[in-house]
């Protein structure tokens, strides 16, 4: 298996959730998975809940590998009394639907000790053009 580069993509995310911004704090980058195929293309679902807003997101994440077709819930961000309001897949600008996914959050430091969660991104680019998109915030 061929190690795919997502050096872009880990930029890409940084950019996104301003880690420049925030030299003091801790950003962990990590690339979605599947168990059998590892760092693979997916198919991405979301599910939005009626809370979510642009910049903050509600719901549920699913991905679909695109080798084996084994789905998995990526990132579940579900309130108290929320309703799923929509389902949406990605779709890149070129009409391919499957994206390489990664996940950028970062955690706020204090006394020199990562704390807590701020904020996320999660980012997808695209597996046929390489175009890069934000695929959710989350606060
Ligand atoms: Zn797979
Ligand atoms: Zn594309």
């Amino acid at each position: 298996m061929t190690k795919t580069n997502l050096s872009d993509l880990k930029e890409f995310a940084r950019e996104k959730i301003g880690a420049d911004e925030y030299p003091d704090d801790f950003h962990i980058y990590d690339e979605a998975k599947c168990d059998k195929c590892g760092v693979v293309p997916f198919e991405v679902n979301l599910e939005h809940q009626n809370c979510g807003s642009p910049v903050d997101f509600h719901g549920t994440i699913w991905l679909q590998c695109s080798v084996c077709g084994e789905k998995q819930e990526y990132l579940s961000i579900l309130v108290e009394g929320g309703k799923l309001i929509n389902t949406e897949q990605c779709k890149c600008k070129c009409d391919n639907t499957t994206f390489y996914v990664a996940s950028c959050d970062r955690i706020e430091v204090w006394d020199g000790q990562p704390s807590f969660f701020d904020e996320g991104v999660v980012v997808g680019k695209c597996s046929n053009c390489g175009s890069m998109v934000r695929i959710a915030m989350t606060d």
